[in-house]
């Protein structure tokens, strides 16, 4: 399948020339003009999850540091800023943006289209793409399939079930699972792990109706049964 490729520019030329060079290259790209249509892009389940951001450091609603902060809290979907000013690159460079490469404007379409293989080889080479029979789990592109099917999922339910594909068998209390899945949420009950179970139970049970992997021990907790 082609690897979707998110560009965030205002500036329209910039964009189309980078676009056609993706296409030519067999890239899927996808391209906003602001930060905020950016995150909503990133957030909507409707969107093809892009495997790279390639992110406009000046755009007119937000600047392209201030999207990948936010972006951060919920992706990890790999960012190569584009800058026109040496002073942003200081700043790219020297802060701990989350950003994994940068190019400078202006640019080489072919440049910056071989910037973006180098980065998906090296996420690729750091997360190996896990398999349990059932389950696809693809970290660098924050990605699940179930029995071939790409799985739409929430950020939670996303992390709920790759915290338990990574070890299958493994029966996690509630409370670990609170721990490792809602880091950074101030208040999570016991019954929101139960709801986000359920909620990832029905959408597995979508795709297969005669599997159930996740198995709940009574009083104690949830693992996931591998194939
Ligand atoms: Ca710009």
């Amino acid at each position: 399948m082609e690897k979707s490729i998110l560009i965030v520019e205002d500036e329209t030329a910039i964009a189309d020339t980078l676009a056609y060079a993706l296409t030519t290259d067999g890239f899927s790209p996808h391209h906003v003009t602001l930060g905020q249509a950016a995150l909503d892009f990133l957030r909507s389940a409707e969107s093809p999850r892009p495997a790279l951001i390639v992110l406009d450091v000046g755009l007119p609603d937000m600047s392209g540091f201030e999207v990948c902060r936010r972006l951060r809290q919920f992706s990890d979907t790999p960012v190569i800023f584009l800058t026109a000013r040496s002073d942003e690159i200081d700043r790219i460079v020297g802060l701990e943006i989350g950003a994994d490469d940068y190019v400078t404007k202006p640019f080489s379409p072919r440049e910056l289209v071989a910037r973006i293989r180098a980065v998906l080889r090296r996420l690729q080479a750091n997360n190996p793409v896990t398999a349990i029979t059932q389950f696809e789990l693809r970290t660098d592109e924050g990605r699940v399939s179930y029995y071939g099917q790409n799985l739409l999922l929430t950020r939670y339910e996303y992390l709920l079930l790759k915290t338990m594909i990574d070890r299958p068998g493994h029966l996690f209390s509630r409370a670990q699972l609170m721990d490792l899945v809602w880091t950074n949420a101030p208040e999570t009950l016991e019954r929101t792990v139960d709801a986000h179970v359920k909620a990832l139970r029905a959408k597995l049970r979508l795709i297969n109706s005669e599997d159930d992997p996740i198995q709940t021990h009574r009083g104690m907790g949830y693992s996931l049964v591998a194939k």
